[in-house]
């Protein structure tokens, strides 16, 4: 039966790129409003080319998908446009506009949707300070290092509360701690409503951030309970480091 609540929909989903090999097979999920899901699989499964026609790069090639209760192929150009306005993206290449400074990669969304201008320099003055790029407001994004161009297409894609935040790798460029912070900062715009789904390898972040997975394999999509959670002699194998506080409490160290 058709799920007219879902965000998003894909109903046996194939796509090919140019006369090539099919690269997705059948894929038929739904997303509900509010949920969370990483999306996951080997590299070449096929997970960019998923966020692509989530964020209407790409057509597919067979079945059907709708976006927002909306049957894709229905959209005009100026629907598409207004449907993107409504998501959030984190490319793996993070496409900053160079010849814009941080602060107004940042601004642009907002400008776009007419913000006034007070709330936009409150709104990513405070959020280029949470990602620790509060000192580089002015600066070239291409004067910036890898992990901090990474913080600043975050910023970018969360700045107006998407309804919808696809992200590709968002937590590959960061160190162990700002990679925590920035899927914090999911967390929280997912309790406040955001649909959203992550591409990662990390299966830390898997095993910490407990959300359903859709799984790709060679191109066949299955959903997935979260990822088991860490623990036990896999992480004490790989990680040699003093176990935490709480993991000793009662264990009678002498
Ligand atoms: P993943 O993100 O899981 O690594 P991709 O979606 O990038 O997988 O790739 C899936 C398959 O589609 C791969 O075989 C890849 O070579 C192919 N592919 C991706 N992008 C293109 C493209 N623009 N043109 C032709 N083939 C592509």
């Amino acid at each position: 039966m058709a799920d007219e609540t879902a965000l998003v929909r894909f109903d046996d989903v194939g796509m090919r790129y140019d006369g090539g090999a099919e690269v997705l097979h059948g894929v038929s999920f739904s997303l509900a409003p509010g949920s969370y899901h990483f999306l996951t699989g080997p590299s070449g499964a096929g997970k960019s080319t998923l966020l692509r026609l989530l964020y209407l790069a790409q057509r597919p090639t067979a079945g059907q998908i709708s976006l927002f209760g909306r049957d894709v192929r229905d959209l005009g150009r100026a629907d598409r446009a207004r449907m993107r306005q409504r998501m959030g993206v984190v490319f793996q290449d993070f496409r900053l506009l160079p010849h814009l400074s941080v602060f107004d990669n940042v601004a642009l969304p907002l400008r776009i949707l007419k913000a006034p201008e007070a709330e936009i320099r409150r709104d990513v003055g405070e959020l280029l300070a949470w990602v620790g790029l509060g000192e580089h407001e002015a600066a070239s994004p291409a004067t910036l290092s890898g992990g901090q161009q990474q913080r600043l297409a975050i910023a970018r894609a969360v700045v107006v509360r998407p309804r919808l935040l696809l992200a590709d790798e968002p937590t590959g460029n960061l160190d162990a701690e700002m990679g925590l912070k920035l899927m914090h900062l999911f967390e929280e715009l997912n309790k406040l409503g955001t649909t959203i789904v992550i591409a990662t390898h990390d299966t830390t972040l898997l095993a910490r951030f407990r959300h359903p997975r859709l799984v790709l394999t060679e191109g066949r999509l299955k959903t997935m309970p979260p990822a088991p959670p860490s623990r036990g002699p896999v992480v004490q194998r790989t990680a040699p480091v003093a176990p935490r506080a709480e993991e000793t409490r009662g264990e009678g160290r002498s």
